[in-house]
């Protein structure tokens, strides 16, 4: 068998590959690019072009591709081969600069929130130098950005790249302040953990609402779920095995640092997460990793499910984002330093942030809403709709001893005034674990926990990039100008503790105290998507995204139509599914059985001696449930109608949300019943356990 570091990124062209196949001054010059996002002139791209594609035609491609990240949140591409006629009626295979750095796809198909009309369809995929080009299935991957003619954003790949510009901007005046001149950049690492579940592909392809939707829709609670706990951590069983295997060799060869592989406590719920890398190419990496999974699972007789929340009453998938801030050099900003002065830098990041969480709290929030984290959030398995912070006990300890001026007590008992420069050594491992907190410090990093499953990494960071720009932008504003740095350095973080504690809280998050002191704090709670989006047009979403040149207005406002209109879209083919499924399979179930028990009613002459006839008595309770059936079936035909009534969107997301949703409820609530009467032979759907333990 072949070593894993003999065939680690053997499908990416890499920093190796340029360096070996590109002439000098070539390379030097698609560095520079790279370090300073600056333009490719056309003659040295076109020498890349070259040997990229001599390099891809060697490992078998022949086709290419601009890989782009539209708002639809899974990634797009286009394929073009290589080949050009030749002149004797052969062919050869060609790929200039022209067609590396920029392609124009048809672009009036993608969600574009009314940017780009369809008869302007012209939109650009421009390559993103910082992200490797890399080969999947005989094809040559381009990573790029996607925008519209006049220069709009239409993914998510561009305001990221401008949200690593901010912080990149606002960090380094930080830390000239605290007088090192070396550092040339900081960039945001993020590590995503990724969930999912893994069902057989029989089963799945059995269930409409799976396929369609991509979550179950109809479903009896199965006697057992997870109750048990008896799934988490535990050996692998074998044909997930297989899988787990395939995909981590399939991400390997594309540079993808996957590490850590584990049961999740759902049964048939696992996760996958790399080691970090720089925001850019972890969202990409995160991105291919969604898609191999769901490719890989299906080489094996699997299916793979990314949706928040598969199954009600079962957990749902998240991710979670591991977010710090690192230079150049390789320090970590958030990790507590050694000295009372890398100190007092860290307490400086880590107030940053804190600030900026509390004060935009609702952006946060706005970043992980859709139709189906809506199931998700706030119920027993992930954290609620309100943001808040888990800092741990100690480090709480520390910041409340600043506030207060007072002496701060540590661990080893070395009691010590807490002054401007005298700060304790931080101990090694300073939080403890708080599962249930939607961010986490970990020590020298965040993790951000309310992402569902299926989202692109993109949004969250987009906003937490920006939002943490805006305060260091803030915080070098203020110390820039200081009479005595030292002195006001201790003042502001003094000062950003006592406004934003609020925000912290390391109790526990999934109780009902929480969620009412939290109102006594002033926390917002958006507990869903209809509720969470109208933030991100607030006046404060478009000053701080405009300030720093992450989204226009203009681009906000068209995310902001998408993202409504993706919320009804959901929901109306989520109900379109249920009323199909109904019409389809469970009335002729019902049916079945119906006649099933008539006709045995008919062979007898009756009960005979038994004062209880059990098949008058089911044959009873399916033609109530039947009737219900059918009511709850036009409750809901005619909720989805009369969404056509609402013309702007916010309005008719609302009214998704509180009659089509709740029609949706009332609907499942008779199925699941008839599921529990129905015999097995005339129910056409597998059942939650058919499902959750198909795989072994
Ligand atoms: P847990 O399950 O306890 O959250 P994991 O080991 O599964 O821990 O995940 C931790 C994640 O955090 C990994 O992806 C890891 O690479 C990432 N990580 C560690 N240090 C940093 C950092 N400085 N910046 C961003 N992510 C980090
Ligand atoms: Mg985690």
């Amino acid at each position: 068998m072949k070593k894993v570091p003999d065939f680690f990124g053997s499908m990416v062209f890499n920093d190796t590959v340029m360096q070996s196949r590109l002439p000098k001054d070539t390379y030097r010059a698609l560095k520079k690019a790279i370090a300073q996002g600056t333009h490719l002139e056309l003659d040295v791209a076109n020498i890349v072009a070259n040997a990229m594609k001599d390099w891809a035609i060697e490992k078998g491609a022949t086709h290419f591709t601009h890989w782009f990240q539209p708002m639809t949140g899974i990634t797009a591409e286009k394929h073009d081969s290589f080949i050009a006629p030749d002149r004797d009626g052969r062919i050869i295979m060609e790929f200039s600069g022209k067609e590396l750095v920029r392609g124009e796809p048809d672009a009036s198909s993608f969600p574009s929130g009314g940017l780009r009309a369809t008869f302007e369809a012209r939109g650009y995929t421009i390559w993103d130098t910082s992200s490797y080009a890399f080969i999947k299935d005989g094809t040559l991957y381009i990573p790029t950005a996607f925008c519209s003619y006049s220069g709009e954003a239409l993914d998510k790949k561009t305001p990221l790249l401008r949200s690593m510009e901010a912080i990149n901007k606002q960090a380094l005046r930080i830390i000239r302040l605290f007088g090192n001149t070396s550092v040339k950049r900081v960039t945001t690492t993020v590590g995503a953990e990724q969930e999912y579940f893994l069902i057989d592909k029989e089963v799945y392809l059995k269930r409409p609402d799976l396929v369609y939707t991509g979550r179950t829709l109809f479903g009896a609670r199965p006697p057992k779920g997870q109750e048990m706990e008896d799934h988490y951590f535990v050996s692998l069983k074998p044909r997930v095995s297989a899988f787990m295997r395939e995909l981590e060799e399939e991400l390997w060869k594309l540079g993808v640092l996957a590490k850590t592989k584990h049961n999740e406590v759902a049964p048939a719920q696992h996760e996958l997460a790399p080691i970090f890398t720089t925001v850019n190419i972890a969202t990409d990496h995160n991105q291919l990793t969604m898609e191999l999974m769901k490719s890989v699972a299906n080489r094996h007789g699997l299916a793979c499910l990314l949706h928040e929340k598969p199954f009600a009453g079962v957990n749902g998938s998240g991710k979670h984002i591991n977010w710090s801030i690192c230079t150049d050099k390789g320090t970590n900003l958030l990790e507590p330093g050694e000295t009372p002065h890398e100190n007092m830098q860290f307490l400086l990041f880590l107030t940053a942030v804190i600030k900026a969480v509390d004060e935009y709290q609702d952006l946060l929030r706005v970043s992980v809403a859709n139709a189906g984290n809506d199931h998700r959030l706030g119920a027993n398995e992930a954290p609620p709709a309100i943001v808040s912070m888990f800092l741990g006990d100690e480090l709480t300890e520390i910041l409340e001893a600043i506030e207060t001026g007072t002496v701060y007590h540590g661990k080893q008992k070395n009691q010590m005034e807490i002054g401007a420069t005298v700060l304790p050594r931080f101990p090694k491992d300073i939080t403890d674990r708080n599962r249930t907190s939607p961010f986490a410090f970990t020590g020298n990093k965040f993790e951000f926990r309310m992402l569902g499953s299926a989202f692109s990494i993109a949004g969250p960071n987009i906003v937490l990039n920006t939002i943490v720009a805006e305060v260091l932008r803030e915080f070098a504003d203020t110390l820039e100008n200081a009479e005595d740095f030292n002195d006001d350095l201790a003042a502001l973080i003094k000062k950003t503790i006592r406004e934003h504690k609020r925000i912290i809280f390391n109790g526990n998050n999934y109780s009902e105290q929480w969620v009412r002191e939290a109102e006594k704090r002033g926390l917002s709670n958006l507990k869903n998507t209809v509720e969470a989006l109208p933030a991100f047009v607030a006046q404060k979403s478009i000053d701080v995204f405009t300030r720093h040149n992450v989204l226009t207005e203009t681009e906000i406002r068209s995310r902001y139509e998408i993202l409504l209109e993706n919320y009804c879209k959901t929901l109306r083919i989520e109900a379109l599914t249920m009323v199909d499924m109904v019409k389809k399979e469970i009335i002729p179930a019902c049916i079945s059985y119906q006649n099933e028990l008539l006709q045995l009613l008919r062979g007898k002459k009756s009960c005979g001696d038994y004062d209880f006839c059990l098949e008058q008595h089911y044959l009873e309770r399916i033609s109530k449930l039947s009737a219900c059936l059918l009511k709850n079936l036009d409750a809901l035909e005619n909720a989805v109608l009369k969404t056509k009534d609402e013309s702007d969107a916010l309005t008719q997301a609302g009214f998704y949300r509180d009659h089509v949703l709740g029609a949706m409820s009332e609907l499942r609530l008779v199925v699941d019943e008839l599921e529990t009467i129905v015999p097995k032979k005339y129910w056409p759907l597998p059942t939650y356990s058919e499902m959750l333990y198909s795989v072994y």
